[in-house]
């Protein structure tokens, strides 16, 4: 089993409900979710929007390879409705992303897949929940 740290956002709709869902298809089709951030209202990074994000971190054991998990994650951000995909840096309003952060101790450099991101370490965001869960033991069993 691996372990993985995922970043989730929305800025569409019922924001809340929109990351329990996504939580609860992660559970569902990637693996059991081991720990679990507080949900945090943020402003929108890269672009101008008058809708405020909700942002989460998870921990997540999987046993699927990371470009399997990337496939995954991007069906459940579809089956969720998002349609547009940041494309050359632009962003847009989303009802969900799901950002691969880290997963176990591995380091990928594809064009299709970065691992750990590349843009964690500048987004606050991203660091506030993603420490949390870090120094968090087993929240959900
Ligand atoms: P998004 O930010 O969800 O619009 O993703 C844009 C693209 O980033 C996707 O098509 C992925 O192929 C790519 N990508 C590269 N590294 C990652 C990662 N660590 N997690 C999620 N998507 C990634």
């Amino acid at each position: 089993m691996h372990t993985v740290y995922l970043s989730l956002g929305t800025n569409l709709g019922d924001k809340t409900q929109n990351l329990v869902s996504a939580i609860t298809e992660i559970e569902r089709r990637i693996g059991p979710v081991r720990a679990q951030s507080a949900f945090l209202t943020t402003e929108p990074w890269g672009f101008e929007s008058e809708n405020t994000f909700l942002n989460a971190a998870v921990r997540v054991e999987t046993a699927l390879s990371p470009f399997d998990l990337l496939n995954k994650t991007q069906q459940i951000e579809r089956d969720m409705g998002r349609t547009q995909k940041s494309v050359d840096g632009k962003y847009h309003d989303r009802i969900i992303d799901i950002d691969i952060l880290l997963y176990d101790d591995l380091h990928i450099n594809t064009p299709k897949l970065t691992i750990p991101h590349p843009l964690m370490y500048e987004r606050d965001f991203v660091l506030i929940p993603l420490k949390e869960i870090l120094l968090q033991k087993e929240t959900i069993q």
